[in-house]
């Protein structure tokens, strides 16, 4: 079968974000998505109403029963919401539950790109750092490297997380909307071995961290180094931003939905 990845993410009725966002990408790097829900969402394209977290034990019997099953090649970790979900997510690395050297994109979930909360943040990223060690590839924004290594300088925080054990870090200047272009750092570790600059694209975008970190999981399923993986995903979210839904085309400020079904031959 195609090679499997397996996501713990939250859902988002809007289909935007979350699992949906990690299901479309996974399928379009050419691997297969499977999904131990973290949190149910209440949102709509535009703004983050609330959100259930699932009881750590229903996410890890999920996890199990596709573990049990199915030969999983990737981890990726989107909205964890609850620091018992990430303590349960790192106790599926520390005993082997998640067989060793498997490699795994951790997407540092802390707010939504609308603002909206997906979870306490101060409480959140403490327990992050404990699954830090087990990340082969972490996907943070500015504001989520800042609090996650207390830097404020980007290098110095990668260096800081790859200090904690992450192989690499790709940082996203994609949250800081007053800046220009995008800028995306990779550093492995402690290194920096590729810089890109993306062109950023007229509007707000609801679930394009989801769906890059989630890309890169897929193809790095699909064997790619995580260099390889990195430039690729690039290159797809960019078509995915520049086909975008818009749900409200007549208000500049609404955030529009990637189209993650982009047709690569056209
Ligand atoms: N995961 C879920 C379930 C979400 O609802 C969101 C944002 O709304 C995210 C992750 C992060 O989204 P983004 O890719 O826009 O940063």
């Amino acid at each position: 079968m195609r090679p499997v990845v397996l996501c713990f993410s939250g859902l988002d009725p809007s289909g935007g974000a979350g699992l949906q966002a990690d299901i479309e990408a996974i399928g379009q790097a050419g691997a297969h998505a499977a999904i131990a829900c973290t949190a149910v969402t209440v949102q709509s394209s535009q703004q983050v109403f609330g959100f259930e977290a699932c009881a750590a034990s229903l996410v890890k019997d999920q996890a199990t029963a596709v573990l049990d099953d199915l030969p999983v090649s990737v981890i990726k970790s989107g909205m964890l919401g609850t620091t018992d979900n990430i303590a349960m997510l790192t106790q599926l690395f520390a005993d082997g539950s998640i067989a060793e050297g498997t490699p795994f994109v951790l997407d540092p979930v802390l707010v939504a790109n609308s603002g909206g909360s997906l979870g306490d943040e101060q409480t959140l990223v403490a327990a992050f750092k404990k699954l830090l060690p087990y990340a082969t590839l972490i996907t943070p924004n500015t504001h989520e490297l800042r609090a996650l290594s207390g830097e404020q300088d980007l290098r110095l925080g990668a260096q800081k997380l790859c200090e904690q054990g992450t192989y690499a870090v790709l940082v996203k200047t994609s949250h800081d909307f007053e800046s220009g272009d995008i800028e995306q750092y990779l550093y492995i570790k402690g290194e920096m071995v590729h810089e890109s600059i993306l062109p950023r694209l007229q509007g707000e975008f609801h679930g394009s961290g989801c769906s890059l970190a989630s890309f890169i999981a897929g193809r790095l399923a699909m064997s790619d180094a995580v260099v390889d993986a990195v430039k690729a995903a690039d290159n797809w979210i960019t078509q995915t931003l520049r086909a975008a839904d818009a749900p409200h085309p007549t208000d500049a400020k609404a955030q529009l939905i990637p189209n993650r079904f982009i047709d690569f031959s056209k």
